[in-house]
């Protein structure tokens, strides 16, 4: 789960990041007074896509009237970066906070690397908006610090970070803590990434984390209610919204053949073999292990939103679930439904899949069965491609 950067602010300052003050319009209402207040400032685009200074989300502002002109444009715009769709996304807030005279950009993030299973802290002398270049063409320019969970950050870290960057004295210092506090806020917080990009150091030597993305563990959600509390559905996609709301794991992806799978793994099997026999899946959904009659019917009218749906494939494994419930399950949400126009293929196998494939056939809705997946995923395509 991402969160804006004003909210990541917000975070830095309580775990002692330093950042500058800042504060939130949805409107232009109350730009004018706060842009006087701050004198030269910077106006920017809270989106959860990153690249926002390149699409022109980000604009620094000498004087109030240029604050509120680029209020005026940014607010409401369709802001479109290497991070967002063709389209773009809209952009429904502003930040606006005291424009630095910066004299030296940084980059230092925490994340998870998979081979190891450790936290490591990423840091570059290279920060800014064309890190992505430096970490493609000049990888020696970052330097990996690999922390182990079960002993912690410790001071030694934090000297690293500093030296990596060049620090010395005072503020060799301020950026061990920096680092040190970004490790505490990443394990508490269940983070999946971290990131301040730029940490500047500005003309007078004062050290800014001016740019926050900071994502979360979905998993760990359970536990981090305050974090919970951040998410903005303006930014996510509704569909996926919706089905977190049932505790569904649905993905919408851009294809044309929606699936309804029970268990991660099979949904992504299922997905390979609908792009293996030619077609394109629409989404990626999991409906677990209890693949009860509302959760599928819930499932279905998720599915069914997507107007690029042209075909449901039902992909069941009766391993803890019995197929025969599925396919009452199945039987029940169709009619509760009604009028599904889309073809629907299912393939039933596992515990109790003979009684379930003759329930479905003693039903009077149509749908085709298949018994492999395979031929599931053939049959699927051949429809839609009708
Ligand atoms: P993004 O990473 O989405 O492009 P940033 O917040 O990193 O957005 O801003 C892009 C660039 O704009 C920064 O690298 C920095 O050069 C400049 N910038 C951002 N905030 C400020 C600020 N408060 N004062 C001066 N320059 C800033
Ligand atoms: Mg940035």
């Amino acid at each position: 789960m991402l969160i804006h950067e004003y909210q990541a602010r917000d975070l830095f300052r309580e775990y002692g990041i330093p950042v500058t003050e800042g504060k939130v319009f949805e409107s232009l209402e109350g730009v004018e007074e706060y842009a006087t207040e701050l004198g030269q400032c910077v106006v920017k685009a809270q989106v959860h896509a990153g690249g926002r200074g390149k699409g022109g989300g980000v604009k620094f502002a000498p004087t109030v009237e240029k604050a509120i002109e680029h209020a005026t444009n940014i607010l409401g715009m369709q802001l479109i970066t290497h991070q967002t769709t063709a389209e773009g996304c809209k952009v429904n807030k502003i930040l606006l906070c005291p424009g630095l005279d910066i004299a030296k950009e940084y980059y230092l993030a925490l994340t998870i690397d998979r081979a190891t299973q450790c936290p490591f802290i990423i840091a570059s002398t290279e920060g800014g908006m064309d890190i992505e270049e430096v970490a493609e063409s000049t990888p020696e320019k970052i330097t990996k610090i690999k922390v182990d969970p079960s002993a912690g950050c410790w001071a030694y870290h934090g000297r690293k970070v500093a030296d990596a960057l060049g620090f010395e004295g005072k503020q060799a210092r301020i950026v061990a803590a920096v680092a040190q506090n970004l490790y505490k806020m990443f394990m508490e917080k269940d983070c999946s990434i971290v990131e301040i990009n730029p940490l500047v150091v500005t003309e007078d030597n004062e050290i800014y984390a001016i740019d926050g993305k900071v994502n979360f563990d979905s998993n760990a959600l359970y536990r981090q209610k305050d974090i919970v509390e951040l998410r903005d559905p303006l930014e996510e996609e509704p569909l996926e919204v919706e089905a977190s709301e049932h505790d569904l794991a649905y993905i919408k992806l851009d294809g044309n053949v929606a699936c309804m799978v029970n268990g991660a793994g099979l949904a992504m099997a299922t997905m390979d073999m609908i792009q293996i026999s030619g077609g394109s899946p629409a989404n990626f959904l999991d409906v677990g292990g209890t693949a009860t009659p509302a959760r599928v019917e819930q499932a279905f009218r998720i599915l069914l939103k997507d107007p690029n749906v042209e075909g449901i494939l039902i992909n069941v494994f009766g391993g803890i679930v019995r197929c025969d419930l599925v396919a009452e399950g199945v039987i029940e949400a169709v009619k509760n439904i009604g009028n599904i126009e889309q073809p629907i293929v299912i393939r039933l196998s596992g515990t109790n899949s003979t009684e379930g494939k003759k329930l479905l056939a003693e039903s009077d809705l149509t749908f085709e069965t298949a018994d492999s997946l395979n031929e599931a995923a053939a049959k699927i395509v051949a429809a839609v491609k009708k």
